[in-house]
């Protein structure tokens, strides 16, 4: 713990932390070696890791990477935090990303962080000029810069499948619903779930097995199946694994040096045994739309809950207590936040709902339906995690719809819950590293990881 905490010190310019502690870090290190030596040590004892700051956490400030909850301490930890506490895991601190979650380059981040007086991006430990993709880029800077073993993310669209990608790590979203979303602040909680970035996809199987599992009386979209133990199958071979390519991952968007790189994997699985089959996604496009419409729709939703009462930012100056919900939303949230929640107020609104969000709804469906036909003829989906490699910091800032275009190849399994990962496959364009991106049927994590393991 103490050499991930000197390291995150001496590295403050990548601007991966917003919250590091390091009396509650070295005294649950401490408590860790005292289980040890007592023989009553869990699974992870003693594994330093830090938490994307979009789980709310006891010990640490929780923001979300809002000024909304600037200052804010929970009173709990998130399921997910907590699970991987009672494995013995120790809380290194908090990882900056996207405020509320809702972007793709760690840009709109609100909240300082750990040695800045200002909010800043992080940094691609790759090249610094490039982000490090988001939301959950701090996570992904961390573990690629060695300032923690291990991270956790969310993914709503991608947010840790394409910062894993963009900076050369390994991270997966399980199927919806095996992971609690118990205090994991909510963007769009139909599509919301946690999961582990790290270095190999066999640290992310043991990190996935301590932190999935039923959460029934908090989370109402938990599911009810036992944890599973991810890694019991990594050696498996993979004599015979039928990888399906959807023609639609593989248009006009896709930068060359990208698809060279995911080209030559799809080589080094032939070479493992798999075979390779040519399937369809035939909505792959509208994923961006629909997604567009209903993450929104949800998000407007649940950001209701910041008013000024009951959490964090609440406006100085005011007249009466509609004056003060005004001020205390238009100071408290950043831009990307406010144009989503004007978005999905719009789509929901009575006149447009039926026009927009039902649509959405329906197409959503059809797109699950499209990956159930695509699993009778494969086992896998692979596929390229983003269209190009990590791009400049400030290049996509002031244009939202550039960004939300190359969400196209996380999205679709998100909106059909499946659980989808990220693993470092090669380089392209200014030797940035490329992710390809396996997607799997509903449970199918265990054979994810497993896919990934024999690659690396
Ligand atoms: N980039 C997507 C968005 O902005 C996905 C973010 C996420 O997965 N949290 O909504």
């Amino acid at each position: 713990a103490r050499h991930f905490l000197d390291r995150a010190n001496r590295h403050q310019d990548l601007a991966a932390y917003v919250a590091i502690d390091p009396e509650v870090t070295l005294a649950q290190a401490r408590a860790a070696d005292a289980r040890i030596a007592a023989g009553t040590a869990g699974r992870l004892e003693g594994v330093p890791m830090a938490h994307k700051d979009i789980f709310v956490t006891r010990d640490f400030p929780s923001t979300a990477g809002s000024k909304m909850l600037a200052g804010y301490r929970s009173p709990f930890d998130a399921t997910v935090v907590a699970k991987l506490a009672e494995q013995g895991i120790v809380t290194l601190g908090k990882l900056s990303c996207d405020e509320f979650a809702m972007g793709s380059a760690n840009e709109s981040v609100a909240v300082p962080a750990v040695g800045s007086a200002t909010p800043q991006t992080p940094k691609n430990p790759w090249d610094r000029a490039r982000v490090a993709g988001g939301s959950s880029g701090g996570s992904a800077v961390a573990v690629a810069a060695r300032l923690a073993p291990a991270a956790t993310g969310t993914d709503t669209g991608g947010s840790i499948r394409q910062p894993a990608a963009f900076c050369g790590i390994t991270g997966i979203k399980p199927t919806y619903g095996r992971a609690s979303r118990y205090g994991m602040v909510a963007y769009a909680s139909s599509l919301d779930q946690a999961g582990p970035m790290a270095r190999s996809a066999e640290d992310c199987a043991l990190l996935l097995s301590a932190l999935c599992g039923p959460d029934l009386d908090r989370d109402s979209t938990s599911l009810d199946r036992p944890a599973e133990d991810f890694s019991r199958s990594l050696n498996d071979s993979l004599e015979g694994l039928r990888i399906g390519i959807p023609k639609e991952f593989f248009g006009e968007g896709l930068q060359p040096d990208v698809r060279a790189a995911i080209d030559a994997a799809l080589k080094t699985y032939e070479g493992l045994g798999a075979k390779i089959v040519p399937v369809t996604l035939p909505r792959t496009e509208l994923a961006i739309p629909v997604y567009y419409i209903i993450a929104p729709a949800e998000a407007s939703s649940n950001l209701s809950r910041f008013d000024g009462v009951k959490f964090g930012h609440r406006a100085e100056h005011y007249t009466d207590l509609l004056d003060m919900y005004k001020k205390t939303r238009a100071e408290g949230f950043g831009d990307e936040v406010k144009r989503r929640i004007m978005i999905g107020t719009y789509v929901l609104s009575h006149g447009y709902y039926d026009a927009y969000y039902l649509q959405a709804q329906k197409i959503r469906r059809m797109i699950a339906d499209d990956f159930r036909n695509a699993f009778t003829q494969c086992d896998l989906i692979a596929g390229p995690v983003a269209p190009s490699v990590a791009w400049k910091i400030g290049e996509k800032a002031d244009d939202p719809v550039a960004s939300y275009l190359a969400d196209i190849f996380t999205l679709p399994a998100s909106l059909a819950g499946l659980p989808g990962m990220s693993l470092p496959v090669g380089s392209g364009e200014g030797g940035m590293p490329v992710g390809l991106q396996l997607i799997g049927n509903y449970f199918g994590e265990a054979r994810l990881l497993n896919a990934a393991h024999r690659f690396q």
